[in-house]
């Protein structure tokens, strides 16, 4: 497989639902469909939402997942500002640093109930290590507590709807029609980011599904007859992560120092080692970062050109993140040698070759080429 990279982006079409059409642009909604988005009738479209589910009078008018973020923080705001009452529910990483522990607090303090869940570290750690070795991913007990533990909730205490950020279809690409819709199984399945797999695919000797019920998901008969809806904000409001950073700053969110992962210091701060492991096995996978994903996202908001993010590329070099890597087999419970043996056998060998004793990747989008050999 040849690589290739979008032309406005940096992106390349090893990254799962890009796709690169034939004038060289990826479908990551470069600027061209958000521009003719008439979002002042989006925002009706959401007032009208916000009507109806207001009528319902229910204890909660809608649930919020949480983390303490940036985005959470705005979707709080955003929903306290049309006057619902929202439920937050959190998914307590077993990586949560103190800024992140803060930055929850702060949110709370806007003026929400809240609900910190915490899963069994003992069956989270065996899961995390399990969902690492066998997809090379650890984020899956992750992806799948963030979304089964605000739609049990959900259902358990009749809330009608449930209020996502960003809709990852739309910054980086994907399927149209699951934009915006009623939460179904095909909905989980596409926005899970648990590879095809449910609570159910992991039972094994040392994991029963009693130790999984905290991960499963409803059945398609509890949610059709419960009618949870989910929408993203994303789709109503323009998602400028820059602007959300600056409104939520201005709410007493507060940012890394430095950037924990990537580029931004407004981004993946409350997570100590599990997002750094996440983003980092696509560099094996996929051959990008996430710097990568976020210069991009700054090209498209025009804060960036193509070339300052090429260049930007070519001045971080190595990030490997050595530091995430040795919290994380502290918490799984390996060697480093284990981890990055594992790691090794998620390297895509449609993107990387061996030369001279070296990984490198074919076609890779800057012909210098000394900072991203590894060495066998
Ligand atoms: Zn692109």
């Amino acid at each position: 497989m040849t690589l290739q990279y979008c032309k406005k982006c940096i992106l390349p079409d090893s990254r799962p639902n890009l796709e690169i059409d034939s004038a060289g642009n990826c479908n990551c909604s470069f600027g061209d469909e958000s521009s003719t988005i008439d979002w002042e009738a989006r925002k009706k479209q959401f007032a009208d939402i916000v009507d109806e589910i207001k009528a319902m009078d229910r204890q909660y008018d809608c649930l919020i997942p949480v983390s303490g973020g940036k985005d959470s923080t705005w979707q709080v705001l955003k929903a306290l500002e049309v006057g619902l009452k929202p439920l937050c529910v959190t998914w307590r990483t077993p990586a949560r640093n103190k800024l992140g522990q803060r930055n929850l607090n702060n949110l709370i303090s806007l003026g929400v109930d809240h609900i910190d869940v915490s899963v069994n570290p003992k069956v989270e750690k065996a899961f995390t290590l399990k969902a690492f070795e066998k997809f090379g991913s650890p984020a899956i007990p992750m992806h799948m507590a963030i979304h089964a533990i605000p739609m049990n909730v959900a259902l358990e205490k009749n809330i009608p709807i449930i209020l996502w950020g960003e809709n990852s279809a739309t910054e980086y690409g994907g399927d149209a029609a699951f934009k915006g819709t009623e939460i179904t199984r095909a909905w989980l399945e596409k926005y899970g980011v648990t590879f095809g797999t449910t609570a159910e695919s992991w039972v094994s000797d040392s994991l029963s599904i009693r130790d999984l019920g905290i991960y499963k998901w409803p059945s398609e008969d509890e949610l059709r007859q419960a009618s949870v809806r989910a929408i993203f904000l994303g789709e109503f409001y323009k998602w400028d992560p820059r602007k959300t950073a600056k409104i939520a700053k201005e709410y007493g969110f507060e940012e890394a120092q430095e950037a924990l992962v990537g580029q931004y210091t407004f981004a993946d701060v409350d997570d100590a080692f599990l997002m750094a492991i996440h983003h980092w096995m696509k560099w094996y996978k996929f051959g990008i970062t996430r710097s990568w994903d976020n210069l991009s996202l700054d090209i498209r908001a025009g804060v960036l050109s193509r070339e300052k993010a090429l260049q930007e590329i070519k001045r971080i070099g190595d990030e490997t993140p050595y530091e995430a890597i040795s919290a994380f087999c502290d918490y799984v419970g390996i060697s480093q040698a284990r981890f990055f043996e594992i790691a090794e056998q998620f390297r895509n060998p449609n993107i990387w070759i061996k030369k001279n004793g070296l990984w490198v990747i074919e076609d890779f989008i800057l012909t210098e080429t000394d900072w991203r050999m590894y060495e066998v």
